[in-house]
């Protein structure tokens, strides 16, 4: 009898062969639906038996397709993944839903819908406000979301069954938290390599297989006697990171990564959905107001006296001091991939934040290409010099 691996080696498994266990499941009847970036609500698609099945691209693959579809001055990653739809990489998925992260995301979702064709697409057009007119307007949008989910698979989604799947992603939610938790002693626990592999783990398997993948993990990594004591403890902040590249190049160079702000890690993971009496209220609530990522625009919330720059970075960036703190982190890797505009523009923001704050940090664009990490190395080596 074949013993099925556990643990880390079961993620790096699935890391490295991510749509085996989907396709698996595709086999034995199940509907797979692939979904982009933080925003569409898993819990409508845990609730109704489709497995949700998170798209990436692949940075050690050239761009040979997607060019014919998207300028080649928008950010590579959506390039890489529309590249992978356009070479039938996708082809397992039996539907997509996107939502209205970036202009450049918008115009993909279409572009996927048109040459891809999947028998199920939905795009939700996810405010970029988070007022409360806002609000409405987006539990409306998951209010058609839910009825095209219904219409595809012909059965209907209970609040019952609605609330026991927020309960599924909310554990899956705690246990990751836990798992960070294991990266607060010096050394941690657990690598941000290894952290990275178990997010990517997660994003391809159904919630329940991943809870107990994570409490495998948790046990796993709590039994470790201790970790790799190094100089540097570094938070790693910015846009989509889907590979290990990056995190074992800043390893590999003599830091500890203990600590993420990106939307495969904590950005997608920390904030719990509330279990509201309209499931769709707390649904709505926490995936447009409580996701931090920058693409959603916040009005500054000032205290009685201070209404200036500072107290307005303070107001939007306070969080990462927190995490600096629980983390003891002492610097942080600012990171986005070339013509992201989303996270570009928000950069000298947060590096002034982090300056007052008295936490250094450096900037790096990458090309979103294992190769293209090469000359990045040079940079990352001085700066840990510089803050050691
Ligand atoms: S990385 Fe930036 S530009 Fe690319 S899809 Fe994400 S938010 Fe949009």
């Amino acid at each position: 009898m074949v013993m099925e691996s556990q643990g880390l080696a079961r993620v790096r498994e699935i890391y490295h062969d991510r749509s085996h266990r989907v396709k698996q499941l595709k086999a034995a009847g199940e509907k797979v639906i692939g979904y982009f970036c933080v925003y569409p609500v898993l819990e409508m698609l845990t609730a109704l038996n489709l497995v949700p099945y998170r798209v990436f691209g692949d940075m050690r693959e050239p761009i040979t397709k997607a060019d014919s579809c998207l300028p080649t001055v928008v950010c590579p990653f959506i390039r890489s993944a529309l590249d992978l739809g356009l070479k039938g990489k996708y082809d397992f998925l039996d539907g997509v839903v996107m939502a209205h992260v970036c202009e450049v995301g918008e115009k993909t979702a279409h572009i996927w819908n048109l040459y891809l064709n999947p028998p199920y697409f939905h795009f939700i057009d996810t405010p970029h406000t988070v007022h409360k007119a806002a609000q409405k307007q987006h539990k409306e949008l998951l209010k058609d979301f839910e009825k095209t989910l219904e219409l595809f698979t012909g059965k209907e989604l209970s609040p019952g069954r609605l609330r026991e799947a927020i309960e599924a992603h909310n554990q899956q939610r705690a246990l990751v938290r836990e798992l960070y938790n294991l990266r607060k002693p010096d050394p941690p626990l657990i690598s941000g390599t290894e952290t990275l592999q178990v997010m990517v783990a997660l994003m391809s398997l159904p919630v329940e297989e991943g809870n107990k993948l994570l409490r495998q993990v948790i046990n796993e990594v709590k039994g470790r006697k201790d970790g790799l004591q190094k100089k540097t403890r570094l938070l790693i902040w910015g846009s989509i990171i889907d590979d290990v590249a990056l995190i074992e190049m800043i390893e590999g160079l003599g830091a500890n990564l203990v600590m993420d702000d990106t939307c495969v890690g904590s950005r997608f993971y920390f904030p719990d959905v509330e279990l509201t009496d309209d499931p769709l209220d707390g649904l709505a609530y926490r995936y447009l107001v409580e996701l931090k990522c920058p693409r959603t625009f916040r009005e500054a919330v000032f205290g009685e006296t201070k209404k200036d720059y500072m107290a307005d970075l303070d107001s939007r960036f306070s969080y990462l001091k927190e995490y600096a703190r629980e983390w003891n982190v002492n610097g942080v890797i600012l990171q986005s991939v070339r013509y992201c505009d989303i996270h570009g523009y928000e950069v000298p923001q947060v590096k002034d934040y982090l300056d007052s704050i008295g936490l250094p940090s450096i900037y790096l664009e990458h090309d979103y290409s294992e190769a293209a990490l090469a000359p990045l190395r040079t940079r990352v080596q001085a700066f840990l010099e510089v803050i050691s």
